[in-house]
């Protein structure tokens, strides 16, 4: 029997491990479940014959960058099928999910239904969806006695919805992973194979102010008003931003934004009748897969200095929220074109090289780990909202690309 075959059998299967692993509610924030997702999936993947190691993330470590989150201890696991290959594909996906809200059409977020060839609930789409497409990949090859041309090695991982520090980040650190070549399970579905991301810089803009009496305005420094201008001088760093472009592969175009937001107060002692001392907004810069994260942020800091200038007693301080890296790779390498075959046969249809505007963890593998990295998977619509869905036949198609993959691809 072939894996394809063997995976149109067995997609009762595949759907009721889904539920399984929807069923632990891996909610993140603050990240419940770890510890008992990544044991069943350590279980899994050791009955598959692969070696499995599940390691919590060291306590030191999570106590310098998540202090106040101890009680919720960091897992990831990396497996590994040697199968006597040189080189080794690797398989990443994340088991987290972000927090439910809202009334489900379907049942509940955690107890998921199927219903007309879809099955509901939260991470069904992002991503415990491509977890189950890889499991029941590897499962196929396995049952078919059919061998990959590769040897393959899996990380399953934490965080990927805050900040992957401790994540796909520790894992590429720490994980003394064996890996040549990375496909990350989200960022392109359907006919997009996903070639790279955008990145992201988070700001945030403190305006300092003088405080007086409401009726003497003439004796404080308006933060609000020197913030409102500080906000129309940045129109003209939109429009900056505005004239770039990148130009992905499919001939989509990407341009870098700039979305502005925040609480908007006047903090402590903020009335009607003082001028306020303080103000404060936030800035999310979208990066394009082609800029560079820091070069980014120090052109806008670089702008908001000079804009702040221009502005009669304007003080700032800027600080840092967080930022994400790009990353981009033109699908030169066979990996891509692999992938993008692998597509079009299962799905019977042309596939695209894309980028994709979100970020993912895609950028830990092409950046850090330098190696040809592409995304995909199933994915589904309404992911990180109410009613979150991921269709049963892509789930089953994504399972037979990747074990098509891992039998057509020469490395
Ligand atoms: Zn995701």
């Amino acid at each position: 029997m072939s894996p394809a075959r063997y995976l149109d059998r067995h997609q009762p299967d595949l759907v009721a491990f889904l539920q399984k692993l929807i069923r632990l509610r891996t909610v993140n924030p603050p990240g419940e479940n770890y510890g008992a997702i990544t044991a069943l999936l350590a279980r899994t993947l050791r009955g598959l014959g692969l070696t499995v190691r599940r390691r919590p993330v060291p306590r030191a470590l999570q106590k310098k960058t998540q202090p106040d989150l101890l009680a919720f201890p960091r897992y990831n696991i990396i497996g590994f099928w040697d199968a006597g290959a040189k080189k080794t594909l690797h398989f990443n996906a994340h088991y987290d999910v972000v927090p439910v809200s809202g009334v489900w059409r379907q049942g509940s977020a955690f107890h998921p239904v199927v219903e007309n060839g879809w099955i509901y609930g939260r991470g069904a789409a992002d991503m415990k969806g491509a977890i189950a497409s890889i499991v029941f990949a590897l499962r196929a090859l396995r049952a078919t006695g059919t061998r990959p041309n590769f040897n393959v090695e899996v990380s399953f991982v934490a965080d990927e919805e805050t900040d992957s520090t401790l994540g796909t980040g520790w894992v590429t650190a720490h994980g003394k992973l064996r890996a040549d070549y990375a496909v990350v399970g989200e960022g392109g579905e359907g006919d997009a194979v996903c070639c790279g991301h955008n990145g992201v810089v988070w700001l945030n803009v403190r305006v300092h102010g003088r405080a007086a009496h409401g009726s003497t305005p003439g004796a404080g420094i308006n933060a609000l008003e020197k913030m409102s201008a500080l906000v129309l001088a940045l129109d003209g760093y939109k429009r900056r931003l505005a004239r770039r472009a990148f130009r992905a592969p499919d001939g989509s175009r990407l341009r870098p934004t700039l979305n502005l937001g925040g609480v908007f107060s006047a903090g402590e002692g903020g009335k009607v009748n003082t001028v306020p001392a303080a103000a404060s907004f936030t800035i999310d810069r979208r990066v394009l897969p082609v800029e560079s994260v820091a070069e980014a942020e120090r052109e806008l800091r670089a702008f908001l200095r000079a804009a702040a200038r221009k502005i009669p007693q304007c003080r700032i301080t800027v600080g840092k929220i967080s930022d994400n890296r790009s990353c981009y790779r033109p699908p030169s390498h066979p990996l891509f074109a692999a992938m993008r075959s692998s597509v079009a046969r299962i799905r019977r249809r042309p596939a695209r090289f894309t980028v994709s505007t979100g970020f993912n963890d895609m950028h830990y593998f092409a950046q850090v780990l330098k190696i040809p990295t592409v995304g995909h998977g199933p994915g589904g619509p309404d992911y990180h909202a109410v009613d979150e869905r991921a269709r049963l036949r892509d789930l089953t198609d994504s399972a037979k690309i990747y074990a098509d993959l891992l039998t057509t691809f020469k490395g």
